[in-house]
C-alpha cells in the first residue's frame, strides 16, 4: 500500500480539531504528524493541554497524547517542512484567518479549511464533494495568483446548510425557485458542550451570529459556475432562513418549504433522494457514505437521537415530505454538524483532492 500523506491540524485543540484527530486515527490515506494551536498551547504536549478540555463523547486517541503542540503562527516553517497538507479549524478574527491560510498556501502547503474566512474569495473553491466537485478546477487560477506550484486553499461550507442543500440539489432538474428554511442548531456548532454552556439546558436562543446570511447565500455559491477564474454564484432558488440554537449536543435539523418551477410528484422526490449518488460514492472515497441521503417514512423521523449518526455522521436524513398549503412541499432534514458539517466534510474534500491529484506526496517526505 502507498505511504500515507502526512497531515497537520491547525486548531487541533478545538472541538473541530478534536474531531479531525478521531477521524484520522486510523485513516487509510492520511497520517497526523503535526498538531498546532495558539501560542498558549504551544510547547506543551497535547495530553497536557487537553486535560479537562476533551469535548467529544468518544475518548481521545492515545497517539496524540505525547505529541508536542506547535504555534501555528510562529512555527509555520517547521510545520510546512513536515506535512503534505493541513486541515485548518481555528477560532480567530476572519482577517487573521485569511492571512494565516494564505501564508500556508504560499509555503506550498495545501490548506483544507473549516473556517468561513475564505468562503467568498473568488478563486477559492467551497466544496461539498457530492454537489460541486467541478469547482476544484478553479485551483489552477488560484495557484497562479498565489505564485505557487502545490499550495492552495480549499474550503467547506457552513454546517447549517448540510441538512437541506443536498436534498434541494438532488431536485435541481425540477428548478427549486423559493425556499424557506428554519434551522434548529446544536450547541457543538458553537464549539460548546452543556458543561461549558449551562444556559442552553432547557433553552432556545433565536440568534446565531452571521448564520442566517450563510444559510441563505452559501448554497448559491455551491450551485455557481466557474468562469474567468472565479466562481459566479447561482441566483436561484431564493432562500430565506431563520437559525435557532436548541438544547441538542450534536445534529442540526432543518425544516424546509419549497416551491418549484416544475412541480415533481412526491414519489419522484423520494426516488431522487434515495437514489442520489455523487462523485464521493462513485470514487468510493474512504469517508464517503455509501448512501448520501436516506428518506425515512415514519412520521416522527428524522430524530436527532435516532438518526444523527446515519452513515457515521456523513449522511443526511430526510423525512416528513408532504404537500404544503402555501408552498409546493415541505420536509425535514438532519445532518451531523461536526462530522458532515465540519471535520468529516473536510476529510472527504481532502480525499477527493488526493484522488484527483491536487494533493500529492512531497518527494522529500516520502523518500
Ligand atoms: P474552538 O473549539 O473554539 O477551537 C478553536 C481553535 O483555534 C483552538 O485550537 C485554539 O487554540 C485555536 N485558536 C484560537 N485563537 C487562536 C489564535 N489567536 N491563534 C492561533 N490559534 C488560535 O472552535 P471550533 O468549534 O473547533 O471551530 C473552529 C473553526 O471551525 C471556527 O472557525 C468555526 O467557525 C468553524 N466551524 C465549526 C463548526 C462546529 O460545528 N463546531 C462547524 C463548521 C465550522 P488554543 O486551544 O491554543 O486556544
Amino acid at each position: 500500500m502507498a505511504e500515507k500523506l502526512k497531515v497537520g491540524i491547525l486548531g487541533a485543540t478545538g472541538m473541530v480539531g478534536q474531531r479531525f484527530i478521531t477521524l484520522l486515527e486510523e485513516h487509510p490515506w492520511f497520517e497526523v504528524v503535526a498538531l498546532a494551536a495558539s501560542k498558549n498551547s504551544a510547547g506543551k504536549t497535547y495530553g497536557e493541554v487537553i486535560d479537562g478540555r476533551w469535548k467529544l463523547d468518544i475518548p481521545m486517541p492515545e497517539f496524540v497524547r505525547d505529541m508536542v503542540i506547535y504555534d501555528m503562527e510562529t512555527q509555520m516553517e517547521d510545520i510546512a517542512s513536515k506535512v503534505d497538507f493541513v486541515f485548518c479549524a481555528v477560532n480567530m478574527p476572519k482577517d487573521e484567518i485569511k492571512i494565516l491560510e494564505e501564508k500556508y498556501a504560499k509555503a506550498e502547503v495545501p490548506v483544507v479549511s473549516n473556517n468561513s474566512a475564505n468562503r467568498w474569495t473568488d478563486d477559492i473553491p467551497m466544496v461539498v464533494p457530492e454537489i460541486n466537485p467541478e469547482h476544484l478546477e478553479i485551483i489552477e487560477a488560484q495557484k497562479r495568483r498565489l505564485g505557487t506550484t502545490r499550495g492552495f486553499i480549499c474550503v467547506k461550507p457552513n454546517c447549517s446548510i448540510q441538512a437541506y442543500t443536498p436534498a434541494l440539489h438532488a431536485l435541481k432538474e425540477f428548478s427549486p425557485k423559493l425556499v424557506v428554511v428554519s434551522t434548529y442548531q446544536a450547541i457543538s456548532g458553537a464549539g460548546k458542550t452543556f458543561d461549558q454552556w449551562p444556559e442552553m439546558v432547557g433553552n432556545v436562543i433565536p440568534f446565531i451570529s452571521g448564520e442566517e446570511e450563510k444559510s441563505e447565500k452559501e448554497p448559491l455559491r455551491l450551485w455557481g459556475k466557474v468562469a474567468q477564474g472565479k466562481i459566479i454564484p447561482a441566483t436561484e432558488p431564493v432562500i430565506t432562513a431563520q437559525c435557532v440554537r436548541v438544547p441538542v449536543l450534536n445534529g442540526h435539523t432543518a425544516t424546509v418549504s419549497v416551491n418549484f418551477e416544475k412541480k415533481p410528484t412526491k414519489e419522484q422526490i423520494i426516488e431522487k433522494w434515495r437514489s442520489f449518488e455523487g462523485i464521493a460514492q462513485q470514487l468510493n472515497l474512504p469517508s464517503a457514505p455509501a448512501k448520501f441521503m436516506q428518506y425515512l417514512d415514519e412520521d416522527d423521523r428524522p430524530q436527532v437521537k435516532l438518526d444523527v449518526d446515519y452513515e457515521n455522521g456523513m449522511g443526511v436524513s430526510l423525512g416528513r415530505l408532504r404537500e404544503d398549503t402555501v408552498f409546493d412541499y415541505k420536509f425535514v432534514g438532519l445532518a451531523h454538524n461536526t462530522l458532515r458539517g465540519a471535520a468529516g466534510g473536510a476529510v472527504l474534500i481532502a480525499e477527493l483532492l488526493k484522488a484527483k491529484g491536487y494533493i500529492e506526496p512531497k518527494p522529500e517526505l516520502h523518500g
